[in-house]
Parts: C-alpha cells; structure tokens; sequence
C-alpha cells in the first residue's frame, strides 16, 4: 500500500489563493505518483468566500477534505485541528498563501524516505519583501528565545515542515490551550533536517499579522517556553532588597555625622516612582503567567468544527 501523506492547511480569508494553492498541490501530488495525498484544509471562520471554494474542491476531488471552524479560533487552532484529523504516514502543515512552496515536498519526502530524519523543517534565509523594521524585532525575538528557552526555534523558521507520524503524536500529547507551535515543534525533540530557501511573497491576499499581533505573539511564545522572565522578577526583587539595605546605611551613618536636615524630597519621589514602577512590572509579569494559567485550568477546547465533509471527524477538542 502506498504511503499516505497529509497536507495541513489553515485557511483564513484566502478566497482568493485557494486556486493557485490546488493548482500548485494538484501538480506536485502528480509527480509522486507513489504517495497517496489528502488535503486537510482548516477554515479558520473566514469571512469571505473561502468555505465555498472548499466546497467545491472537496466535490471535484475526493482527497479535498475541509474543516470549518465555528468561528476564528487562529493559525494554531486550526493546525491541531489538521494534527488531530490526518491519517497520513508523514503530514506537513503549509500556509494557504504559497509562501511554503509546495514544490519542496518532493524533496522533503525524500529525505524522510532515507530514514535519517524524523522531519524536514523549512526556513528562510532571506526576509525579502518584509519591512525591515518587522524582520529587526524577528531577529530581536529569535536571539532572546534561544538565551531564555530550552525549546529551539531557528531563525526564520516556518511552519512548514513534514514530520513522520510519531512526532506528530508527541506534539498531539502536548495539548496545551496556549499554543506555540514553533515552540512545540522544538520542545519534542527528534531528528529534524532544515531546508533553507529563500522568501516567496504571498501569491494573492493580504497578510492576517499586523505588526502588533506579531508582538504580541512573540510575547506569547516567551511565556509559554520560558520561565526567566519570572526569575528576572525575583532577581530584581533581590538586588533592590540590597540596595536598600546600603541606603538604610547611608541615611544612618549621615544622621549620626550631620544630624537630620529635612531636604531630599526630589530624591524620595524618584525612588517611590521608581519602585512603584519595577514592582508593577513584575506584577505585570507574574499577571501574564496567572492569565496563561487560568486559560490552561479551564481546559476549554482548542476549537470547534460546525462543517466539514470528513466521515470521522475531530470535532471538539
Ligand atoms: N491563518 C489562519 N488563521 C488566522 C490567521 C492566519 O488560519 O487567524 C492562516 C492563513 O490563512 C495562512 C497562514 O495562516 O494560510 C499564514 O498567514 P499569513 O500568510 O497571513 O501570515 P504571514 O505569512 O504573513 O506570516
Ligand atoms: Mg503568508
């Protein structure tokens, strides 16, 4: 029996790629004639036409399978949906868009097919057509996560990579609410080959990430695979706990030698201001750990599929 190969794609408003996607899949799928394909396609509660073309991919061919989403539940949702419901042997995770071009996966199979890999992981070497200022703060964020996490992530690193099935089951144990997946795919380990390439831009559509999403999404990815922010709270707490200590001293020793004047007012504002403002911070920070700790004990699903032509699926989960 040939081997089966399921391609994850989360779909959010991308009315207008699907076709030039199905094409490029439709072309690549004929090339290996020895794999079997299904295409899982993940549609995140777009609101533009996207669940209509699936539909109409999934009637004039059988390996088109859709998922709809209740409502817009993210990128990360909708690919542990994909994880949930693929079968295939190996299974990849590709953006909608064609910057992950499918054209790589001949390549990728081979090399898990050599059996040295356990996956093939893509990056990019170049960042062309991006605003300078959002690839900066990438390659900010990339250097801090590997100083403060144990999980790797690579610069550039995409989604999109082919795994065998066994990691795939390693990243579905991890069933965490707050997602991270290029943290995930780093903290389950395994033998990952990385495939460089350069930056394709996005073949139709406009990009789901404003700049402040993506910042935020990088805090989200320090929290979730980090604890020094933490740490960094208690250390501070400690050198100011010294600090004070030599203050105490100070103020003691000038009493004893000048008496008590009563000046230093400009100085007693900057110091309350000042630790008024680290002690919010690090509220600020344990806040942020409370939150994702919250999210995590409600232990809500991840999402929620209303449609999908799939005869067994994942619905809830
Ligand atoms: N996406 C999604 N849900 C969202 C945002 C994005 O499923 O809430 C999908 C989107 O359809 C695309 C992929 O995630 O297939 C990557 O999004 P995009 O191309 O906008 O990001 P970029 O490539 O600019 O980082
Ligand atoms: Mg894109």
């Amino acid at each position: 029996m040939n081997r089966l190969v399921s391609l994850i794609i989360p779909c959010y408003n991308e009315e207008e790629s699907l076709d030039y996607l199905y094409a490029a899949l439709a072309e690549v799928s004929a090339g290996l004639p020895q794999y079997r394909f299904e295409f899982l396609f993940v549609n995140d509660g777009s609101r533009d036409g996207t669940l209509d073309k699936l539909k109409a991919l999934a009637q004039a061919d059988p390996r088109v399978v859709y998922y709809s989403f209740s409502r817009n539940f993210g990128k990360e949702a909708a690919m542990y949906a994909g994880f949930c419901n693929a079968a295939g042997d190996y299974i990849a995770v590709m953006d909608a868009d064609l910057q992950d071009p499918p054209s790589l996966l001949p390549q990728m199979l081979a090399d898990l097919e050599s059996g040295d890999y356990d996956s093939v992981a893509t990056r990019r070497v170049s960042r062309a057509g991006e605003p300078p200022v959002r690839s900066f703060f990438a390659r900010m964020f990339y250097r801090l996560i590997h100083r403060i996490s144990d999980a790797d992530m690579m610069d550039g690193a995409r989604d999109f990579r082919l795994m065998r099935r066994e990691m795939v089951d390693a990243i579905l144990a991890m069933g965490e609410y707050n997602r991270f997946s290029k943290g995930i795919f780093g903290w389950v380990g395994f033998r990952t080959k990385w495939l460089p390439y350069e930056n394709v831009e996005r073949v139709a559509g406009t990009t789901k990430w404003s700049f402040w999403k993506l910042v935020k999404y990088s805090i989200d990815g320090i929290i979730n695979f980090s604890q020094v922010p933490l740490s960094l709270a208690a250390w501070g707490g400690v050198g100011l706990t010294l600090v004070s200590f030599l203050m105490i001293l100070l103020v003691i020793v000038r009493k004893l030698l000048f008496g008590d004047p009563v000046d230093g007012w400009a100085s007693l504002v900057c110091i309350i201001t000042f630790i008024g403002g680290v002690q919010l911070f690090c509220m600020g920070i344990m806040g942020q750990y409370l939150a994702k700790t919250y999210l995590e004990v409600k232990g809500r699903p991840h999402f929620i599929v209303s449609q999908t032509n799939a005869p067994n699926p994942t619905r809830i989960r």
